[in-house]
């Protein structure tokens, strides 16, 4: 009786034992793609927000950093991980909340951030944080700047020249439809024409999300965007609903286009709506 009860107290103290272990490594690994030794892309599953980590001999400077909701202190660790300089500089592709999420964190631990407002000011000329000495010294580190308006009002383009490849935030999104919602056609077209002068046919293009890309998968976006207004517009003149949108065979084949993963199920039904929505709101602006 004795020996049966010393054991059943043994299994359970295993099984809590195991169960500790379990909960410790419940915290899943970033995704770490190396494009250079001075650039990698850390990924996490939350939001899928390809952040830029730059290295060099003076500072590391990050892109976009949202890794989800408490799981800054992981991704500091996982950047000590890949460099020993201090965090000096976050820039932001853009203000949305997923690309900006750790400002506030990796401000405390003393980084400037950088996004269109920054690099605008012309109030602090002198100061060590105003714009030309923020954008002379993001140059030193090999890092070009470019502001576009096309996903928001405030997108900025950040280029590594020593990686030859640039991350253009959701201006170009290889995992989702276009976001062309502020700049409408015109500004995704003049965006598009301000990455290409930027690169070159070997750079790597890094969307907000998704893979990486090469000009030629950007062109194709393009391509698609237009052919997808134009379409849109013709069927919306035509007074076709957006139900009957939803259904039509050629506007579903132009959505499939923009499924470069090729996902299963692309995007949620009422994703597909909305793009069919938005999109008639910038004919009917008269943006594209
Ligand atoms: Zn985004």
């Amino acid at each position: 009786m004795l020996f049966k009860l010393f054991f059943t107290c043994c299994v359970v103290l295993f099984s809590l034992l195991s169960y500790a272990n379990k909960s410790e490594a419940k915290v899943a690994p970033f995704e770490i793609a190396k494009l250079s030794e001075s650039l990698y892309i850390v990924t996490d599953n939350d939001y899928g927000t390809n952040i830029g980590v730059v290295i060099s001999d003076s500072a590391t400077v990050l892109i976009d950093p949202m890794p989800g909701e408490g799981r800054f202190n992981d991704l500091h660790a996982q950047i000590k991980l890949l460099s020993k300089q201090p965090i000096k500089y976050v820039i932001n592709t853009h203000r949305h909340e997923d690309h900006t999420g750790g400002n506030d964190f990796f401000k405390k631990l003393g980084a400037t951030i950088v996004d269109s407002d920054v690099l605008e000011s012309q109030t602090t000329q002198d100061s060590e944080n105003s714009s030309n000495k923020i954008r002379s010294h993001l140059t030193k580190l090999g890092l070009m700047l470019s502001q576009v308006k096309s996903h928001t009002y405030n997108d900025v383009l950040v280029s590594h020249q020593a990686s030859n490849a640039i991350f253009v935030g959701d201006v170009f999104d290889n995992s989702w439809h276009p976001t062309f919602y502020a700049g409408g056609l015109a500004g995704l077209n003049s965006s598009i024409d301000t990455i290409f002068s930027m690169t070159n046919k070997s750079s790597i293009i890094v969307p907000g999300h998704g893979k990486t890309a090469n000009k030629e998968l950007v062109d194709a976006f393009r391509m698609n965007t237009i052919a997808w207004v134009k379409l849109v517009s013709k069927l919306h003149k035509n007074q076709v609903s957006i139900d009957e949108m939803m259904n039509d065979k050629n506007i579903n084949e132009l959505l499939q286009r923009f499924n470069t993963e090729n996902t299963h199920t692309f995007i949620p039904q009422n994703a597909f709506r909305r793009f069919i929505e938005r999109t008639v709101e910038i004919i009917a602006t008269g943006q594209k």
